[in-house]
């Protein structure tokens, strides 16, 4: 298939009509993913909304010329080894049952890309082909490791040094207290690179969070450009959808979360019934 912007906005029409995600933000971001593939921006991007409709999606992304890959979940193992246990209890830990939110779908558009995908096993993995930058990945599977080692060690404090009490606890979701950094435990680097790099696909790193010149800068840019010249409405979308999720705060009610969620879903409305 001929990559492009002529066909990204093909890509993007014809897609309009099928939900990417329940969560307006995610589909909006899905369907800049999918165009910044058809664009020849990126190599491959991958969907995992448990709402995604994805037979009709392959249906129409098979006829463009696309090669699409279903996979359980993105990766299968963490990208780097835990720390100051002893092996038997890393393993118990990482054979634990983690449901995945859903079946993912791959999507590229060479059959080289598509044995990359195929090897995919780790965080690490996925990054490379997703084409994410180094530093965020890299920062990004240290803190992972970090939680986990967390996790672990109070989760052997609480149930004690025995393996099958580990594994009863990792089976029943025991909860545990964390002994992290607080940026980490909030997920402070999610809200702010939606705020400062609302078009990337990544979580930026706290190095490219603190500079304008970094990689995901750089993506963002490139990345809000294909929106623009895709539909301004759809950048003006991210950037609505971006200031209502900003008034989405910790106690609010019920009713005042649902008029937020309105308004998004609105927003996304009107952006899919626009004719472009
Ligand atoms: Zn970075």
């Amino acid at each position: 298939m001929e990559l492009g912007l002529n066909t990204a906005i093909r890509v993007y029409q014809i897609t309009k009509s099928i939900l990417f995600s329940g969560f307006p933000f995610e589909d909006c971001k899905d369907r800049l993913a999918l165009v910044t593939v058809a664009a020849g921006l990126r190599k491959a991007a991958v969907f995992d909304s448990p709402e995604l409709e994805t037979e009709r999606l392959r249906t129409v992304l098979i006829d463009v010329g696309f090669i699409t890959l279903r996979a359980k979940k993105i990766w299968v193992r963490p990208s780097l080894p835990l720390r100051g246990f002893k092996q038997q209890y890393v393993d118990i830990f990482e054979a634990r049952h983690q449901p995945s939110r859903t079946p993912v779908l791959w999507v590229t558009t060479t059959k080289t890309e598509k044995d990359k995908i195929s090897a995919v096993e780790s965080s690490s993995d996925a990054g490379r082909v997703l084409q994410y930058p180094a530093c965020c990945v890299r920062e990004n599977i240290e803190e992972i490791r970090l939680v986990n080692e967390s996790f672990l060690k109070a989760l052997i404090k609480q149930v004690g040094e025995n393996p099958q009490k580990i594994k009863a606890a990792l089976k029943n979701n025991v909860s545990v207290e964390l002994d992290i950094p607080d940026s980490i435990a909030r997920g402070g680097n999610v809200e702010l690179t939606n705020k400062q790099y609302p078009f990337v696909f990544h979580v930026a790193c706290n190095s490219c969070l603190s500079s304008s010149d970094s990689p995901s800068a750089t993506l963002n840019s490139h990345y809000q450009q294909l929106a623009t010249d895709i539909d301004p409405k759809l950048r003006d979308a991210i950037f609505k959808l971006i200031s209502v999720m900003d008034q989405l705060k910790d106690g609010q009610t019920d009713a005042e979360r649902a008029a937020l969620m309105s308004q998004m879903i609105d927003i996304r409305s009107r952006l899919l019934s626009s004719v472009s």
